[in-house]
C-alpha cells in the first residue's frame, strides 16, 4: 500500500526488502519527544474497510465520511479512483491531538503498517512476491527504542489481518493486470461502480436492497441476510460483484442473461 502512496505523492523512500520473518526495533509511546509528529503532512491512502471502520466509529453515512474527510487521487495507469485522508489546512490529520489518535482503535491501515511500508505494485508487476520495507523518518524516534518485533508480529500486533482479509477481493480489482489491457480500460460506467462498492458502502446497500437488484440477481438467501445484517459481509459481496462487472465473469450471474 505504501507503494501506492509512493507513485501519488512522490515520495523519495527508497525500499530496502523485508520479508515477513524480517526483524525492527521499534515501540511508539506518548513519551517520546515525537509523539504525534507523523501525523500530519502525510498521503494517508484509504481502503474500502478503512473507511467501513471509520464511518461506523464517527457515526457518519459513507458519504458524509467520504464529504467530509477524504480527497480523491487516482492510480497512475488504470485511472482507477483512490481516496486519501483530507489533512486539516495547516497539514494535521483531522483526528490527532495532543493525547494521540482519537479513533485509534480504527485507525487506517497504513497508520498501522507504520513504520513499515508494504509493496504489492512493483511486486506484482515483476511477478514477485508482495514486500515490506523500512520508513525511517528522521524525527521518528521509535526505531530507537530496544523492542524488536519480526515483520509477521508487527502486523499480528496491528491486526492488519482482518484489514487484508476484508480487502482481498478490492486489491484484486485494483491489482489485477487485466485493467491495464486497452480494451479493458474503465468507462464512466464502471469508474462510478468502482467508487459506490469501493467506498459508500451504505449507497451500496440502497442499491442492492432498494432496486431491482436482487430480483434480476441470482443470490442465494443465505448470502442476502448475511449482507443485511453484516456491513463488513456486504463490502465483500460489493467487491465480489464489481470483480464480475468490471472483468466479465461474474460469480452473482443475472437471472435475465444465459451464459
Ligand atoms: S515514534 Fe514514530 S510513529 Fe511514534 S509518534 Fe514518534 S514519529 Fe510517530
Ligand atoms: S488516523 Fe490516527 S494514526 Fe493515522 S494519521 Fe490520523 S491521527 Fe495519526
Amino acid at each position: 500500500m505504501q507503494d501506492i502512496i509512493k507513485q501519488l505523492s512522490g515520495s523519495p523512500i527508497t525500499p530496502i526488502k523485508m520479508s515477513l520473518d524480517s526483524k525492527f526495533t521499534f515501540m511508539c509511546h506518548k513519551g517520546l519527544e515525537c509523539f504525534t509528529h507523523c501525523c500530519g503532512k502525510i498521503d494517508v491512502f484509504l481502503t474500502p474497510y478503512d473507511i467501513l471502520r471509520m464511518k461506523q466509529r464517527l457515526g457518519l453515512s459513507s458519504q458524509e465520511f467520504i464529504a467530509k474527510y477524504t480527497i480523491m487521487a487516482e492510480l497512475k495507469k488504470t485511472k482507477l479512483p483512490l481516496l486519501m485522508l483530507r489533512m486539516t489546512p495547516e497539514g494535521r490529520c483531522p483526528f490527532v491531538t495532543d493525547s494521540g489518535c482519537t479513533i485509534y482503535s480504527d485507525r487506517p491501515v497504513v497508520c498501522r503498517y507504520y513504520p513499515i511500508g508494504f509493496a504489492i505494485l512493483k511486486s506484482r508487476e515483476l511477478g514477485g512476491d508482495d514486500f515490506f520495507f523500512p520508513i525511517k523518518e528522521s524525527y521518528c524516534k521509535g526505531y530507537n527504542e530496544d523492542r524488536e518485533w519480526t515483520v509477521r508480529e508487527w502486523r499480528q500486533a496491528q491486526e492488519i489481518n482482518l484489514y487484508d482479509d476484508t480487502n482481498k477481493f478490492w486489491f484484486d480489482i485494483l491489482l489485477s493486470k487485466k485493467l491495464l489491457a486497452s480494451d479493458l480500460q474503465p468507462d464512466e460506467k464502471s469508474l462510478r461502480l468502482f467508487l459506490l462498492c469501493s467506498y459508500d458502502i451504505d449507497s451500496f446497500r440502497n442499491f442492492v436492497f432498494e432496486s431491482r437488484f436482487l430480483k434480476v440477481h441470482d443470490i442465494d438467501s443465505e448470502t442476502i441476510e448475511r449482507i443485511k445484517e453484516d456491513e463488513m459481509e456486504l463490502l465483500k459481496f460489493a467487491h465480489r460483484w464489481l470483480r464480475g462487472v468490471l472483468f466479465g465473469d461474474p460469480e452473482y450471474k443475472r437471472k435475465d442473461r444465459k451464459e
